[in-house]
This record gives structure tokens, C-alpha cells and sequence, in this order.
């Protein structure tokens, strides 16, 4: 790949493009690769470094502090403070998400183009089939299967089946996955097709270059024109990359904001209405071995509920982290680290009705505030609940819904069946993350509530483009990658057009 590491900039470092990508996630990547391959010099700016593979650290917090923004300690705040998680390296945080792969749901679509006909056209049901069709040959989106699934994602379909609720394996974007489980530490077999490994070496080799460990600090524009991108190296020298035909955003739903507003460019609901899916995982423990961190990362979920905006999927993550939320104190803690193989973590992701903002804060860092409703958090109470009788019907033992203000442990169906009507109310009850970000750049036709037009370009600045998850106008209520890689895919053809 044509990576130029920011740390060998340590003087004034200038470049001439066409195009200039800030962010080298999914967003970034898909559009790179599309106005690469046609035939526009593409130059991708990233903050993060780029890491390869055999070099992703193995335990969890190392793997934080290389490859998450600020180690994942970003947080919301509002009514529950909650982490906001995201990678910062070369590909994004396509490196060290669960590989869940969902096309953009055709009621989330018709749902987006009826509220705003001018979004139709873009966002066209046979253009999009075909985007995802490309998008799944392209990364390798299969079904998990059983050989590489382990125990906590066939206990999910066995508690599911008991329960009578539409489940199935997966769909990821990996190929030959050895279930090594570290999937959110990047995968260092490299069987998850992240945009490291797949666009951004094909934008590569179609003349694309990144820049690594360079921060973009603002937007530059005359007469109403973006003209280029200026940032700082991590060596120290200030780059400048001028850009003859465009800038496109692709730095995520909180950074792409933040740029925006940090450039001077606040026209619209700029930074308003950040949409998410919140989520909380629930603890199973059963006699049997489970060993969680074994087995693809996420291997089943359970999506009969989705149209009620929950969704449920098995979770694996490295054993220092799970001690992390561990109780007790003393020998109980111990007791309780020696049967941390014993237990299963499944998570329950809401597409909330809650809403938040993004702006500037202290040292110019983000400040993201966002507040789960009532109705939110129903739907936390009756996830965790459905959870617990899963759990419960796949032969635990023991369920700990992981809430403030409700039993720790319990050890029959009955009290779980509770939790749905007695559980806690108050948002900060649980130990919530969000993950998938939206709508704070929303695409739309009415300028006074939109910051893009339909077809991704700024109302008011001329070749200024936003491709990620910004721009969708509201959460999706599914994992959202494969759903980005199609926008800013379609984004990047806005631009060759242009
Ligand atoms: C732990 C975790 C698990 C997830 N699992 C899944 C999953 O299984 N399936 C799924 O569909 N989704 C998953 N997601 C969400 C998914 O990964 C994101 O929605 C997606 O990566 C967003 O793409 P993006 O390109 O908009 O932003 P990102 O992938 O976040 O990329 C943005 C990039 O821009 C860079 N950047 C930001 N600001 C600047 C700046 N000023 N200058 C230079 N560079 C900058 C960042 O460093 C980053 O690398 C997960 C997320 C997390 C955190
Ligand atoms: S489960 Fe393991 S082998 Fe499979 S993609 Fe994730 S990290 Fe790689």
C-alpha cells in the first residue's frame, strides 16, 4: 500500500490531488476506491497508524490503546453516560469491529424516502441491491458456520429455538475465519476483510495515497469552494493537501461534525441529531465450558424482534476485559475470575429514539451528549429480559443482567420474566456502549433542516462532500458497515460525475 507515515513529516509537507478523503474507515476507503478507479488522484488523510495484522497487539487494552480513539474512554454524556467506541488507525474501525455484515433493511430505506422523496433517487432500491451484491463478493460476507462458531454463539441458536425466536448465524465479512475470537482487537490472522486488507490497497493500486498519523485541524474554501484540507503531522510539519476537484468527509458521525464546525462551516443542524444503538450485555453462566473469547467473535444473532428496534447478538471479547466487569471483592473475585469460562456474554442493541449532539469542546476534543428516552430504555428492560429467559432455555445456571437496582444474580426464569415490567427506569442503571453513530450531518432536501443534499454534497460549500454515517437521517437499527460502504460507494460516483 502507498502509505506516507505522518511521523517522517516533521516540516511543511504540501500535495496536489483531485480528491482529498479525511478518514480511512469504510467511508473513506469505499469512496477512495471508487474515485481512484475512476481515474481521479485520490489522497486519504488518517489520524490513526497504519498496523498490520501480525502486529495488532493480542491482550484487549493493549489493542485499545493502539488501535481505539483515546482507548475507547470517549463517553457520552447525558441522562446515561455511556462509551462511544471507535477505531483510529488505517481502515477505521473496520479493524476491529465484529465483522457483522447487514444490508441497509428496505423498511429503513422506503421509511427514509418517504419522509424526504428528494432522497429517492440516490438511494434507489435495484442501485443499492446491486452495491450490496458487489459489497458482499467483494469482502467475503458469509454465513458463521459451525465449525468456527464455539459454544456461546450455538447456545444463542439453542436458546432462541426454545424461545421460538427468529435467529441465525452471522453473515461477516471474513474469509477462512479461524474463530480466533479477537475480532475487536483487530484481527490478527487477518481473515476479517477490514478496509486495510481490501479498498484502500485497491484504491493503492489505482494511484491512491494515505497519509498516516496526520490529524486534519479545518477545511479550506474560496468563494465558496473547498479547495483542499490542512492537518498536522505526527512528526510535527504542517500539511497542506490542495484538492483541484473536491473534499470528501468520511471521519464518522462524530469527527466529520467536529471538522465541519471547527472550519467555519456551520451552516444547518451541523453536529444535532446523533442517532445510535445503544447497547448492554447480559451474563450467562452455565455448568458447561463456554471459554467466550473462543469462536468467531459474533456468531449469531436473534432478529425477531427487529421491527421493536432490538436486536441481539452473541458477544466475544478478551478475557482481561470481561474481568473488567467482573463483581466481588477479595476471594469472591477470584472465585469469581475462575469460572469466567463458564459464562457466556450476549448483548441487546437498541435503535434508539434518543437523540444527542456533537460540538467542540476543551483543546477542541469532542463533546458528545446524548440521552437515551423512556422508551429506550423499555426496550433495554425487555431486551435484557428476553436475554435472561435465552440464557435460561440454552441451560444456564445463573443469569446477571448487569442493571443497578435489580438483583445481581438470578437463578430462575420466574425473576428474569420480571425484569421486563420491575427493572430499573432510570437510564444510568446500565452499563451501556454505543458503537454505530448517525444522522449528524443528515442528507436531505430542505437546507434549514439538512447539512447535505441528497447526493452527499454540502448545501452551501461547493465540492464538499460527506460520505459516512453522518449523513443518514436517522439509525438504521442494524450493524451498519455494509450500509456505509454503499453510500459513500455512491458518494464517490457523485463526485467522478461532478
Ligand atoms: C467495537 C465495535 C464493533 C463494531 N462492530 C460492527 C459490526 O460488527 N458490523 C458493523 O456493521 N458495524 C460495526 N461497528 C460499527 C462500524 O465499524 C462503524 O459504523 C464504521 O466503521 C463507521 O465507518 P466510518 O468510515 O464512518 O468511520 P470510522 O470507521 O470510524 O473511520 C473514521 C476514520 O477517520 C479518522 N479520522 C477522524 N477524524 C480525523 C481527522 N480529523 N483527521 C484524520 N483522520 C481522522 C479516524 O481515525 C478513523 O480511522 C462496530 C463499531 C465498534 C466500535
Ligand atoms: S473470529 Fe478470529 S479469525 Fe475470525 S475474523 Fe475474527 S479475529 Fe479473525
Amino acid at each position: 500500500m502507498n502509505v506516507l507515515d505522518g511521523a517522517t513529516i516533521t516540516a511543511p509537507h504540501l500535495v496536489d490531488c483531485d480528491v482529498a478523503i479525511v478518514g480511512s474507515g469504510p467511508a473513506g476507503a469505499a469512496a477512495a476506491r471508487t474515485m481512484a478507479e475512476g481515474g481521479l488522484r485520490v489522497v486519504v488523510l488518517e489520524e490513526g497508524p497504519w498496523v498490520k495484522p501480525r502486529d495488532y497487539p493480542l491482550d484487549g487494552f493493549s489493542a485499545m490503546a493502539r488501535l481505539y480513539r483515546d482507548m475507547g474512554a470517549n463517553v457520552a454524556l447525558g441522562n446515561a453516560p455511556m462509551p462511544v467506541l471507535q477505531g483510529r488507525v488505517v481502515g477505521g474501525t473496520s479493524v476491529v469491529n465484529g465483522a457483522i455484515s447487514w444490508r441497509l433493511p428496505e423498511d429503513v430505506r422506503a421509511g427514509w424516502v418517504q419522509d424526504d422523496p428528494a432522497l429517492g433517487e440516490t438511494l434507489d432500491a435495484e442501485t443499492l441491491r446491486q452495491l450490496f451484491d458487489g459489497i458482499e463478493a467483494d469482502l467475503g460476507i458469509a454465513p458463521t458456520t459451525d465449525a468456527v462458531a464455539g459454544p456461546k454463539n450455538l447456545l444463542m441458536a439453542k436458546g432462541a429455538e426454545a424461545l421460538g425466536l427468529e435467529h441465525r448465524p452471522i453473515a461477516r465479512n471474513t474469509r477462512g475465519c479461524e474463530g480466533l475470537g479477537r475480532c475487536l482487537q483487530g484481527c490478527s490472522a487477518g481473515r476479517k476483510q477490514s478496509m486495510d486488507l481490501t479498498y484502500l490497497p485497491v484504491a493503492c493500486e489505482h494511484g491512491a495515497q494515505i497519509l498516516s498519523r496526520v490529524t486534519v485541524t479545518g477545511v479550506e474554501t474560496h468563494s465558496g469552494r473547498a479547495i483542499g484540507v490542512v492537518g498536522q503531522a505526527a512528526g510535527g510539519g504542517r500539511v497542506t493537501v490542495r484538492a483541484q476537484h473536491a473534499v470528501v468527509l468520511a471521519a464518522s458521525a462524530i469527527q466529520t461534525p467536529i471538522l465541519l464546525q471547527k472550519s467555519g462551516l456551520r451552516h444547518g443542524p451541523v453536529g444535532l441529531n446523533l442517532q445510535a444503538h445503544p447497547g448492554v450485555a447480559v451474563v450467562g453462566q452455565f455448568r458447561e465450558t463456554v471459554r467466550m473469547w473462543e469462536g468467531a467473535t459474533q456468531g449469531h444473532e436473534v432478529i425477531g424482534l427487529r421491527k421493536e428496534g432490538i436486536k441481539f447478538e452473541a458477544l466475544g471479547y478478551d478475557p482481561a476485559i470481561i474481568a473488567g466487569r467482573m463483581d466481588g471483592m477479595g476471594r469472591e473475585f477470584a472465585r469469581n475470575l475462575s469460572q469466567m469460562d463458564h459464562e457466556a456474554h450476549w448483548g441487546v442493541a437498541v435503535r434508539a429514539h434518543g437523540r444527542g449532539r456533537v460540538r467542540v469542546g476543551f483543546r477542541g476534543r469532542p463533546m458528545i451528549q446524548y440521552n437515551l428516552t423512556s422508551r429506550d430504555v423499555n426496550c433495554l428492560r425487555r431486551g435484557v429480559r428476553v436475554l435472561g429467559e435465552m440464557f435460561f432455555a440454552a441451560g444456564a445456571e445463573r443469569v446477571l443482567p448487569g442493571a443497578h437496582g435489580f438483583a445481581a444474580v438470578v437463578d430462575n426464569v420466574r425473576d428474569i420474566v420480571r425484569f421486563e415490567t420491575e427493572g430499573p427506569t432510570r437510564p444510568d442503571a446500565y452499563h451501556g456502549a454505543i458503537t454505530h453513530l448517525f444522522g449528524t450531518c443528515k442528507m436531505g432536501s430542505d437546507p434549514a433542516t439538512s447539512v447535505v443534499r441528497a447526493d452527499f454534497r454540502h448545501h452551501t460549500v461547493a465540492g464538499l462532500y460527506v460520505a459516512d454515517s453522518s449523513v443518514f437521517p436517522t439509525a438504521t437499527g442494524v450493524n451498519p458497515q455494509t450500509a456505509i460502504l454503499a453510500f459513500a460507494t455512491l458518494c464517490g460516483r457523485r463526485v467522478l460525475a461532478a
